[in-house]
Parts: structure tokens; C-alpha cells; sequence
């Protein structure tokens, strides 16, 4: 494996936040470290072959860093207000695709609200689509000025909730922009 793919699956499991380069630096050292330490191996910083078929693991398991909290610089103060989601819930569902599962930050107004959706019907809430990148938004069949480009929009269900009960709630909400029924049971929600 390259420095530079190593760099990559440290990206998108959140350990390594700057520029992939290909290049040995204190940056790769500290996420190589970061990962090891979550993962129970030697934490020294050098990616050997135990740390890298522990990358490809946690990869393929999709086993994201535990405290997925954002740095400063990384979407935002925000998130240490929001209760019920992380960063990572958001992710482009490209999979690694044709971006780096952030091709646009989770916007805030958007987060806040989803936030206060999970918390007024008290069941948990896994958004189905949230940030997505064009090539992604493209095969989902999304309309090229969606706002999951822009990270404005989320997608999700509220179990045990049909589509319009969930619509009837959203209409209360402050700030909001276009939201529809997708399926029946799940809504597209955005701000403007
Ligand atoms: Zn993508
Ligand atoms: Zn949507």
C-alpha cells in the first residue's frame, strides 16, 4: 500500500484531516498514531502491515473513528450543541467513491433542525442521504441543483411515522425550506 492510499482510508475514517499527498509528514504520523490507538495496536506512528490490514478492516467494516466529534476547522462549533447526531451521519454515500464523503460541509440551520425533529418524537433517526457529491447525487437521480450538494438537505424516516405525519410536524418549524414526502415514509427536508 502507498503512503498516499493510506492517507486516503485515514481520510475516510476521519483520522486524517489535511491534504492527501503521498508524503511522509507530522500530520500522517499523528493520524496513523490516532488510528492505532483506537484499534489496539503499537501506537508508533509507522503504518506496517498490521496497521494497514487494520485500515482495510475498519474500511470495509465501516467502523468510523469513536469519537467522531469535528475538530475546529472541521464543519463547524455547532456540532458540540447537536445531541443526536454526528458528522459522520451525513456522509456522501458514495462510499469513497467520487469524493471524500465531504464534498460540502453539513450546514448548520439543517443539522439544528434535524436535531430538533429527533428530539420532539423521541425515535432514533438515521438520515438515509444527507451530503452528497455530484457524481453521487447524479445516480440517485437527483436534480443537479439539489441541496444535499450544498449540504442543506438531509433525507431520513421517523419510525413508526408515515411520511405526512412527519411533513405536519416539519411545517411548524422555523427556517426551513422545501420538504416532501419521498415514498410514503420517508421526507426530504432542506433550508433555504
Ligand atoms: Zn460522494
Ligand atoms: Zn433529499
Amino acid at each position: 500500500m502507498t503512503l498516499q492510499q493510506i492517507q486516503n482510508l485515514l481520510q475516510y475514517l476521519g483520522y486524517y484531516t489535511i491534504q492527501v499527498d503521498g508524503l511522509p509528514g507530522p500530520g500522517t504520523t499523528a493520524a496513523v498514531k490516532a488510528f492505532q490507538a483506537d484499534n489496539g495496536l503499537d501506537a508508533d506512528g509507522i503504518p506496517g502491515q498490521l496497521t494497514q490490514k487494520a485500515l482495510v478492516d475498519a474500511v470495509a467494516k465501516g467502523r468510523f473513528k469513536p469519537s467522531d466529534r469535528p475538530q475546529e476547522g472541521q464543519g463547524g462549533a455547532f456540532w458540540s450543541d447537536i445531541k443526536y447526531f454526528t458528522r459522520e451521519e451525513f456522509r456522501c454515500k458514495c462510499g469513497g467513491k467520487y469524493c471524500n464523503g465531504f464534498p460540502a460541509e453539513p450546514q448548520e440551520g439543517m443539522v439544528r433542525a434535524l436535531d430538533t425533529v429527533r428530539a420532539h418524537f423521541g425515535k432514533a433517526i438515521i438520515p438515509n442521504s444527507g451530503v452528497r457529491c455530484p457524481t453521487h447525487n447524479a445516480n440517485v437521480g437527483g436534480v443537479s441543483n439539489s441541496r444535499h450538494l450544498s449540504g442543506k438537505a438531509v433525507d431520513f424516516s421517523v419510525p413508526g411515522k408515515t411520511a405526512s405525519q412527519v411533513l405536519e410536524y416539519l411545517a411548524t418549524l422555523p427556517g426551513l425550506g422545501y420538504c416532501y414526502d419521498i415514498d410514503g415514509t420517508s421526507v426530504h427536508m432542506d433550508i433555504e
